[in-house]
This record gives C-alpha cells, structure tokens and sequence, in this order.
C-alpha cells in the first residue's frame, strides 16, 4: 500500500521539520552514551533559548504536553492547597481536572470560548493560593492570553504564589519569555511550533518554584528530583538511570531547535505572524467569519465559524481525500461549528496558507 502523504494544517500533529525527521533515522546511540548525553544537554540548552529562561531546570519530559501538566501539579500541589485555574477553552479544563486528582482545591475561573483570560478576575478568585495555572495559547479556541500581565499582577500582590503556563501551543510558534513574564513553571510539546513528532514535553522550573516542590510527590515516572539526576546529574555529577530516555525524539528535537535557532526566534515568530495573517485574510475574504476574539487571535491556530447549512465533517472529509490535507474540527460545543487550521513550525509558511484557502473555495463552492 502507498504511503499516506498529508498536509497537517489541525491543531497538531504539524508536519516535522525535515532537520527534525531525518534526525530520527539516525543510528541509534545508548542513553547513557556520552555521545548522547552532549546531545541531550544541547537540547536543554537549546530549550532554555526557546522559552526565554536561565532556568537550570529546563528539560524534555517523556511523553505528550498533557505529561508536563501532569508533572507541574504532581511535584508542585500538595492535598487541600489552594489553585486558581483561569479557564476560556479546554485546556484550562483539562489543567482543572489534573489539579484536583494531585488534591488541589480548585478555583476555576471560566471564561467565554473564544476570549482571552481576564487578569483582574484571575485575581479576585483567591487572595493567597499556591499556584495559578493560564493557557497561554488555547488551542481549543485559537486564542492568545496575555501571560506577561498576568506574571506582573501576581508579582504585584504577594510573592508565593506561583505561575504556570501551557505553552504547548505557543512555544517556537510566538513569543515566550518565561523569565521575563515571571512564569514559574511551563510545559510544552513538540508537535505543534516547535515542528517535532508529538513524544516529548518540554518543561522548565524556577528555583522558586522548586523550593516550593513536593519532596515525595505522588507519581514515580513523573518525580522531578529522580528525573533532574538523570538529565542534570547527581550532585557528585553522574547521570543516574531513572527511565530509558527516548533517545531518538530527543535528538529530533534537537535538530528542530537548532533550526529553530540557526533561521532566528525572531524570525520564526514573523514567519507564524504573517502566515497566520495570510490565512485570517484570506477566510475573511471567503466570507467566513473568525471564531476568536479580534486582537487575541492566535497566528498559529485559526478558528473559523463553519457556514451556515454546511457539514462540517464533510468538508473536513473532502479536504483530506482530495487534497491531502488536514484540519481540526472545533472543540467542545464547537465541535461541528468551528473548524481549526494550524500553520505552525514548517507549516507556518504562505504557501501553506495559499493552498489551504484554495482547497477551502474549491470545497465550499
Ligand atoms: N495544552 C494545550 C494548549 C494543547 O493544545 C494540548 C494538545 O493539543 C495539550 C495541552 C495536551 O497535549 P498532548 O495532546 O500533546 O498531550
């Protein structure tokens, strides 16, 4: 059978970078290797680049974004502390649902899909909790928030309570700048911007946060301290076995970062800016209506009201079998209003945008 060739323009999986694919048929090297370990150091060097941080603490997790969200509240919540989580899409529901089984009690703060977190309400939920936890990028409704004003309003009131940001949709896609926005701990993943198979969690830490951590927490694969030996070394300087790196999707990420890096961040954020914009553009032109918030709107992930009397899977459908390409239904109560069109990491590029709205006008006519 013929090999399935597709455009991957949903909400992620996105097509790899072809540095990040062909780093995947490399000889396989042993995780203990030191080969690979400078490997893997780059990475979190790399990494550190990527998420604007100094962090030492800055890894990639085994696993898909949803295991950073799972590491962040199982090494940083303790049973009956206090969690704000702003919710405006299915991820903040999601971080909702994973605060609670770690014991947090949570308060949500929902907002409308398709608007972006609202600080001052944030705020007002608790006075002194443990840690507030924003999406920086919702996926499920393709729209921004504002993470720096949200670090600084904290910052503002009281010192101990920590941030944490979702950024598996942000990440190598627009800007993140951990440090400077005064986010404590984010994940990621690599199958959106960062143009990596879906596998790995990016993740990073403060030391704040980690004077914070819990010691014993409630997970053996996702403890930090055992991982951090391992990636980091013991503090007499040895790596020590915790699990079996998948040693392969790291060392795609690490040629995806390094493309990253070598085209520029900045770069890199323009190209997703004008591609996304390019696309926006273009629908409004269809005479199809944008879904998320005007000025928060993501450039990486669109989201498009599906026309009146049109079946959206069918459409969905027609896109796949005649021109190969794939988009996202929505989310949620979205699910066959809404339509998502991602164009991120190698997929963040006109020509993308170009040939999705020609397929779109052929389909819809
Ligand atoms: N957070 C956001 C914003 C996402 O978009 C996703 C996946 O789409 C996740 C978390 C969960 O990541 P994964 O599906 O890789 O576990």
């Amino acid at each position: 059978m013929a090999m399935a060739d597709r455009i991957l323009l949903g909400p992620g999986p996105s097509n790899p970078y072809p540095e990040a694919t062909s780093a995947l048929a490399a000889p396989l090297l042993g995780h203990l290797d030191p080969e690979f370990l400078r490997i893997l150091d780059q990475t979190c060097e790399r990494l550190r680049q990527v998420w604007g941080t100094a962090n030492r603490r800055t890894l990639p997790l085994s696993g898909t974004g949803s295991i950073g969200m799972e590491a962040a509240f199982a090494n940083l919540v303790r049973p009956g502390q206090p969690v704000v989580v702003a919710v405006n899409g299915l991820f903040g529901e999601r971080m909702c649902d994973v605060a609670a089984r770690y014991g947090a009690t949570v308060h949500r703060v929902d907002h409308e899909w398709g608007q972006p977190v609202d600080v001052d309400r944030v705020l007002a939920a608790h006075p002194a909790p443990a840690l507030v936890g924003a999406v920086h990028a919702e996926t499920s409704t393709g729209v921004r928030s504002d993470i720096a004003a949200l670090g600084a309003a904290l910052r503002a009131r009281d010192e101990d309570t920590l941030l944490l940001a979702d950024c598996v949709t942000s990440l190598g896609g627009i800007e993140v700048a951990v440090d400077d926005w005064g986010v404590d701990v984010a994940y990621s993943g690599t199958q959106k911007c960062l143009g990596v198979a879906p596998g790995l969690a990016p993740f990073t830490i403060s030391e704040r946060a980690w004077a914070h951590r819990v010691e014993h927490p409630p997970t053996w694969y996702l403890d930090l301290g055992m991982i951090g030996d391992y990636v980091s070394g013991t503090a007499s300087g040895g790596r020590t076995y915790h699990h079996t790196a998948p040693v392969a999707m790291i060392a795609s990420l690490h040629a995806a970062l390094g493309r990253v890096l070598d085209e520029g961040l900045d770069a890199v954020v323009r190209r997703h800016h004008a591609a996304g914009q390019r696309l926006q553009d273009g629908l409004v032109d269809l005479g199809l209506e944008l879904f998320a918030a005007d000025g928060h709107r993501l450039p990486e992930l669109t989201t498009v009201r599906v026309p009146d009397g049109v079946d959206s899977a069918q459409v969905r459908g027609r896109l796949l079998t005649e021109y190969g390409i794939e988009i996202g239904a929505g989310a949620g109560k979205y699910a066959s209003t809404v339509w998502r069109i991602g164009l991120m990491g190698h997929n963040a590029r006109l020509d993308r945008a170009e040939l999705v709205l020609a397929a779109l006008r052929q389909v819809l006519r």
